[in-house]
């Protein structure tokens, strides 16, 4: 297996730090609990759960840790403008993000510490005295506390950022701090006014973390001093995972991470997603605020399964191109595979006996996923054996030991894919005995999806609720070996 290290801009072979090379510690950065995250930000997690999947698919153990912003600017300003206390107000962002990811079908991470956390505070406190001790970090006249990135050479080498030019112009007169250096960065911030009620005690006054000692601290907290893949958005690497590095590595004088792994971009109709850039904020929306969120993308009638796989289908490192026309293409795949499944499904139970003629599935799922996690070769790989069995099922010629091989292998590829079993999007319409082809409103879908859901989980109560909630609806629904069948009553 191998992915492509930001750090060395190589295809790297992968090896865990463990010696017996099963277990993996991962940490991904987490949101910043100021607003609800937009689709762009799930890009990124949906390629690390992704990552986290695949790794497990091929027989390791990942321990992923992914930290909770929850004091900054942007959320003591939040806090502020709503005129609720700072927990208050990032208390309903936590709760979304984590009602997002389920809908995403993205894994919780086995650990999602808060920088608030007394602990966490403590442990930076901790590593910010020691950079002090050692040269490395300095209190500035504001008061604030900043490392001091000429005493760290390595400064630069994620970001294959030059410094010789920042450096040349020595000192540089900053409004509105006092800092030695203009790429110096913030480890411990001085309270002012803005920050009201919040702050913390330390050795150098009152004041709040910067953002990224909070993620050394908790990182190394959490997965001891070295870890073996560091995740985000490629926004992330300057000036964040730098700063991470500075001061991790400042402080316990080990690499950090072995291995750095950076996911592209979003793009809204062809435009970098940005809030700064304006285009979050000028399309036209009846909730500004909540443009190109899940549940925004959720009212246009989409599911949470077809939004995950728009934002999977494309290599973690092509910048991806949101567009409805997109999201209409994903749904169109998932169909695709939905048809398949009930085909290969009824050809199972059909029990036909034929000389096999038909190619076993193969590794090349897995092989394409090993290859720095190479998505789009590992669908196209499924998409082709889709048309093939299809064509073999046309034929008459696919048996059933096949059709069933087919099926336990989209067991093992769907453990990575993850999309819930598929409705089928056509039900049967019968109408003064006639039968046509109609289109599922998203609302039904949705219903039908959770009912399969809870029949997963076993959970038989809540889909008894649904299935009377989907009959309310005129809607009824049989479970057969294909799954859900859904029959829309006459006259509903
Ligand atoms: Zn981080």
């Amino acid at each position: 297996m191998r992915f492509f290290n930001t750090y060395s801009r190589r295809l790297e072979e992968f090896q865990p730090r463990d010696p017996a090379g099963r277990k993996i510690d991962i940490y991904t950065c987490g949101p910043t609990v100021y607003s609800r995250a937009h689709i762009g930000n799930f890009r990124a997690y949906v390629f690390e759960d992704l990552l986290q999947r695949h790794l497990e698919l091929r027989g390791y153990r990942v321990h992923r840790v992914t930290n909770i912003t929850d004091v900054d600017d942007k959320t003591i300003r939040g806090a502020r403008e709503a005129k609720i206390p700072l927990r208050k107000f990032t208390e309903q962002f936590k709760q979304a993000f984590f009602e997002d990811i389920e809908k995403l079908r993205i894994k919780r991470a086995d650990e999602f510490p808060a920088a608030t956390d007394q602990r966490y505070i403590d442990r930076m406190i901790e590593m910010i005295s020691t950079l002090i001790s050692r040269g490395l970090a300095y209190q500035a006249e504001d008061k604030s506390v900043y490392f001091r990135i000429n005493k760290f050479p390595d400064y630069g080498k994620l970001a294959h950022f030059d410094l010789t030019q920042l450096q040349s112009t020595g000192r540089v007169k900053h409004d509105e701090y006092d800092k030695e250096h203009i790429g110096d960065f913030a480890l411990w911030k001085a309270w002012d006014e803005e920050d009201g009620e919040v702050g913390w005690e330390s050795p150098w006054g009152r004041g709040r973390p910067g953002w990224h000692i909070e993620c050394s601290a908790m990182a190394t907290a959490l997965l001891g001093e070295q870890i073996d893949i560091h995740c985000g958005g490629v926004d992330n690497i300057f000036p964040h995972h730098e700063a991470e590095i500075a001061q991790s590595e400042g402080v316990t004088g080990k690499k950090f991470v072995r291995y750095w792994l950076h996911c592209a971009h979003l793009l809204v109709d062809g435009q970098k997603m940005s809030k700064s850039l304006g285009n979050f904020y000028t399309l036209p929306d009846k909730s500004l605020g909540n443009f190109y969120t899940l549940p925004h993308v959720l009212e246009k009638g989409y599911t949470g399964r077809e939004i995950r796989y728009a934002l999977m289908r494309v290599h973690y490192r092509a910048p991806l191109n949101f567009t409805w026309d997109g999201m209409n293409e994903a749904r169109e795949s998932l169909g695709r595979i939905d048809d398949w499944l009930a085909r290969l499904r009824e050809t199972a139970a059909e029990k036909i006996d034929k000389e096999k003629n038909m190619t076993q599935p193969g590794q090349q799922f897995e092989e394409a996923l090993d290859d720095d996690l190479n998505i789009s070769a590992a669908l196209g790989f499924l998409f082709e054996s889709i048309r093939k069995t299809n064509r073999a099922m046309d034929r008459g010629e696919l048996d059933s030991a096949s059709a069933n091989s087919w099926l336990n292998w989209w067991e093992r590829v769907n453990s990575v894919l993850s999309l819930p079993a598929g409705v089928q999007l056509r039900a049967s319409l019968d109408m003064k005995g006639e039968r046509q082809a109609v289109q599922i409103p998203a609302e039904i879908a949705e219903l039908v999806r959770q009912r399969e859901e809870a029949r997963l989980a076993k959970d038989f109560r809540k889909s008894d609720e649904l299935r009377n909630g989907l009959n309310a609806r005129g809607w009824e629904v049989r479970d057969t070996k294909g799954g859900q069948k859904l029959t829309r009553r006459a006259g509903a």
